[in-house]
């Protein structure tokens, strides 16, 4: 099977959603304390854990950095040190001060950044050195509230099972598998992505724990094993 064949298939997006939702709940986990914390914190995670990323934020809270104008205004080597946890930290630094920068002298605040069109906004973003798709479609989806389906190594590896699927999935296919298949809704693509989380740490990791998955029954890799 590929990825234009899923389209059709089972199970859809909205029957996976629910099999993971009747298990694990509503998670109601937003990445960040306020919006600046969900763009910061989309840019630390890159290439590493959301633990270590989140070690480099409470730096910056700690250090009364967490704001659009200390981190435009910052020294690259004392930010460095701040966000050292999250990994590739001088080169973190150079890219979030130069977003931060870009979004002042562009649009003066976080919040103006965020009022613009979805399409626009997720235009800009990538424009972007070092915000790729998922960074963006995070942003965009929790700190701006505009829908944009996050799809993450967790959700890639997860669709590939449960499909069978040997090729690797492009970004765009697969978000448009996700919200072709479900209402625009903010509050359910985050809960959704939350779900997929949520399964990809306790079940579907690398080497995937089958029996008492939520998706065993919809599952073709679960089912083969
Ligand atoms: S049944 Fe196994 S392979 Fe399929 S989604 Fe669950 S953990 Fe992943």
């Amino acid at each position: 099977m590929d990825l234009d064949t899923i389209k059709n298939a089972r199970p859809t997006p909205l029957s996976i959603y629910e099999m993971l939702e009747s298990r694990f709940g509503f998670q109601g986990w937003w990445p960040g304390r306020s919006n600046l914390e969900i763009l910061v914190g989309a840019m630390l995670t890159q290439q590493t854990s959301w633990r270590n990323a989140d070690k480099a934020l409470r730096n910056l809270r700690k250090a009364g950095s967490l704001n659009l104008n200390a981190i435009a205004n910052s020294n690259l080597r004392e930010l460095g040190a701040l966000i050292k946890p999250s990994g590739y930290y001088r080169q973190k630094a150079v890219r979030l001060k130069a977003v931060c920068n870009y979004i002042r002298d562009r649009h003066s605040t976080l919040r103006r950044f965020l009022h613009v069109d979805a399409d626009a906004l997720r235009a800009e973003l990538l424009s972007m050195r070092g915000i790729g798709e998922e960074t963006a479609d995070s942003i965009i989806l929790y700190a701006a509230d505009k829908p944009a389906f996050v799809i993450d190594a967790y959700t890639k590896r997860v669709i590939r099972r449960v499909f069978g699927i040997k090729e690797d999935l492009g970004y765009k296919q697969l978000q448009n598998y996700f919200q072709g298949g479900l209402a625009e809704n903010v509050g359910l693509y985050k809960d959704f992505h939350a779900q997929i989380v949520e399964l990809g740490k306790r079940y579907c990791m690398a080497k995937p724990v089958c029996v008492g998955c939520p998706l065993f029954k919809a599952c073709r890799y679960g089912k083969s094993r």
